[in-house]
């Protein structure tokens, strides 16, 4: 089988050995929950329940509130004691559905769907919307929307990202070795929906006993094959992903169904599943709980809107006190002031570091060596880039094509000068972004 992959990138130490092995865990919290209402892209859920309610788990607490947003459910059985603005893990403060968790996790009658050959598309789509499905590999986009193309005959391939090419993370590799059969049956859902394409799992050669299970289990299945992708960052990125897997290129302007095609990570495959088969709305996901301040690194079965501190006493507690704690992953991830956060639909992994590794270096002068150039997954000019974002210069920004950096960090990681290149185009692309749309 060829190994497939992308021009750039860099090889950063993955981390993974930490949580490979072992299974997953499921994690009930212990006190009350806070559920955001906005943990999707576009506007936020609209609360249905108030102070006093009781509620179950699976029920359904606040409403899409327009065509971008998603429903929210509860996790837990309680009552609800507030709504009140809550610090979420990006440092912003976000409205929150606060429910005693009464510990019995008393669980909201659900109807079983009709068999999948008996459902219309219409429906399909509509149980996705229903149960608050979005993209849980970080960018949280509603998943009904994904799922519906202005031309779905335009759609040629439907791709699983099983990628998870950040470091450390590996909640995507025990999906897919612990449940294998429920990926490809969320896979055969989305299928479903566009008749002319085929289901690609695309997985990093790092993970061959996940590319030998999954192979075993497709190999009688015509629409779905499973490619082995390069092992290197960042390989899961969907422009990347995409050109890896069929050739196609798409641009900052372009959605991947301009390329023919709609990519969903790992966890969302299985909450289309659990949305279209099951009948069940999104309350969980997996979450890695990892770092070398972790006294017993390891995977999660969490429930959205618990406590990310719980998590970490779960895990052990720390074994020495972390000088850095990300959510996410070291490369796209973000520092935390504090864990006192709840699990959203997109939380990944919670990555606990003894030494900050950005921190003890200085930036040094730029020694034109061009490594960030060679890394640059956009054919970008990263230094150039970083030298007009703090010259505040927009519009040569935009000239050398600075909107269509990905954030990717490789720049910033290669470099041997220590220059936070990826921090001052980040910043530059949300000012030219927003200065965009107020004209
Ligand atoms: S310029 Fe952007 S896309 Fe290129 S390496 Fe840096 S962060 Fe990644
Ligand atoms: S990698 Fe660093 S030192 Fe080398 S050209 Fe880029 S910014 Fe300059």
């Amino acid at each position: 089988m060829s190994i497939l992959t992308f021009k750039g990138g860099v090889h950063p130490y993955d981390g993974k050995e930490l949580t490979k092995d072992g299974q997953v865990v499921e994690y009930n919290p212990k006190g009350e929950i806070a559920i955001a209402l906005s943990q999707h892209i576009g506007a936020p859920a609209t609360p249905i329940v108030k102070a006093g309610d009781e509620v179950k788990v699976g029920q359904k607490i606040a409403e899409a509130s327009g065509f971008i947003s998603a429903n929210i459910h509860s996790s837990v059985s309680g009552t609800v004691k507030k709504i009140e603005p809550r610090l979420m893990a990006n440092g912003g403060k976000v409205n929150c559905i606060i429910i005693e968790n009464d510990g019995k996790y008393e669980e909201v009658e659900i109807k079983k769907p009709k068999p999948l050959s008996e459902l219309s598309k219409a429906e399909i789509r509509e149980l996705v919307k229903e149960a608050g499905v979005v993209g849980m590999g970080g960018a949280c986009f509603p998943t009904n929307v994904k799922l519906s193309p202005k031309n779905e005959n335009d759609i040629d391939f439907v791709i699983v990202n099983g990628a998870e090419c950040e470091p450390y993370l590996t909640s995507d590799y025990h999906r897919m070795m612990e449940q294998p059969e429920i990926l490809i049956e969320g896979l055969k859902v989305s299928l479903t929906l566009f008749e002319k394409a085929k289901g690609i799992i695309a997985i990093e050669d790092n993970k061959p006993e996940a590319i030998k299970k999954l192979k075993e289990l497709v190999k009688d299945e015509p629409r779905i094959e499973v490619k082995q992708l390069y092992t290197k960052y960042p390989q899961g990125a969907e422009r990347m992903l995409i050109y890896a897997c069929t050739g196609r290129k798409i641009n900052s302007s372009m959605l991947p169904a301009d390329a023919g095609c709609v990519v969903d990570n790992v966890d969302t495959m299985f909450a289309i599943y659990d949305a279209v088969i099951e009948g069940k709305p999104l309350i969980q996901r997996i979450m890695t709980i990892t770092g070398d301040a972790i006294n017993k690194p390891q995977n999660f079965l969490v429930r959205i809107g618990t406590n990310q501190s719980e998590l970490i006493e779960a895990a052990g507690g720390f074994k020495e006190e972390p000088e850095k704690i990300i959510s996410g992953g070291p490369m796209m991830g973000f520092a935390m002031s504090s864990t006192d956060v709840p699990i959203q639909k997109g939380s990944s992994s919670l990555l606990c570091l003894i030494k900050d590794p950005v921190s003890a270096v200085e930036e040094s002068n730029c020694i034109n060596c061009g490594r960030c150039v060679d890394a640059c997954p956009e054919n970008l000019l990263p230094s150039r880039l970083a030298k007009v974002a703090r010259q505040g210069n927009m519009e040569e920004f935009e000239k050398l094509n600075g909107l269509e950096c990905c954030e990717c960090g490789s720049c910033s990681y290669i470099c041997p000068a220590k220059r936070n290149l990826t921090q001052s185009i980040k910043s530059m692309r949300k000012d030219v972004l927003a200065s965009k749309k107020k004209k």
